[in-house]
């Protein structure tokens, strides 16, 4: 078996997850597209196959502690999702969720097209431009039952770009490191007029890595008041 696979195989044990062969062929094909298509573009900081693996996908894959609600999850939007994490991932481990993909770098929307076409995942459709602008067109506007967001910023500038794709009773979750605990005191302000709130905050292992990632699983409780987003660069300028 080789090294990558392998890898794979052991993450799945140690996040006590199973996936098919096809799942299998498809997420070792994502980290191989992925780093082929880095060296020539600089889409991410990820430089090895095996980081790809680990701090990318694996990581994403922590999500699974909350399987019992991306299991019935009609559609997922994954918020500046630049290589296509953890988006990409949890396609491949939750086939019929379908998918949005928001990015705002047109170069890491065009290797997206094309991970898509190559891994042929269905149901997959690619967002290029900014949350602050994408979140006011009625056709994505608290349409999903679930946003996703990475290493996309500090909580309370990531809700106000996520938040208003929700559906009213629909989720978010955010990977977040060490620091999740102060960004959820600081991100109150932006939790209540979002009319959000944290209903769960998980630490769990990466696989092979010395750091845990937090997952911080918010409910959204009503509709966002339409001024939200404000405008681009506002909600990292100016943090709610
Ligand atoms: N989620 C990925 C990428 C993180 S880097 C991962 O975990 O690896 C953050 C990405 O978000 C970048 O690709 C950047 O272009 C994109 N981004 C930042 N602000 C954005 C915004 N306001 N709207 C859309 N995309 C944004």
């Amino acid at each position: 078996m080789d090294k990558l696979r392998k890898l794979l195989r052991d993450g799945e044990t140690a996040l006590c997850v199973h996936f098919t062969n096809d799942q299998e062929e498809k997420i070792l094909a994502f980290v191989r597209l992925l780093h082929e298509a880095n060296e020539r573009l600089n889409l991410t900081g990820f430089k090895t196959e095996e980081a790809i693996l680990t701090e990318g996908v694996l990581d994403s894959l922590t999500a699974s502690t909350f399987s019992h609600i991306l299991g019935k999850t009609a559609n997922l939007i994954d918020v500046g999702t630049g290589g296509g994490i953890p988006g990409i991932p949890l396609k491949i481990v939750y086939p019929t969720m379908q998918l949005a993909l928001l990015e705002a770098t047109a170069k890491k929307c065009r290797f997206l097209e094309e991970a898509v076409r190559t891994l042929e995942l269905e149901d997959v459709s690619i967002l290029c431009g900014r949350a602050e602008t994408l979140a006011h067109d009625p056709a994505l506007r608290e349409r999903f039952a679930l946003a996703t967001a990475r290493a996309l910023g500090e909580l309370r500038e990531i809700l106000e770009l996520t938040i208003p794709f929700v559906r009213p009773q629909g989720f978010a979750l955010y990977y977040k490191g060490q620091n999740a605990q102060k960004e959820v005191k600081e991100a109150q302000n932006a939790l209540s007029i979002l009319k959000s709130t944290v209903v769960a905050l998980q630490s769990v292992s990466v696989p092979f890595l010395p750091r845990k990632t937090t997952l911080i699983l918010v409910g959204k409780e009503a509709p966002t008041p339409p001024q939200y987003p404000r405008r681009p660069g506002i909600p990292k300028k100016r943090p709610l």
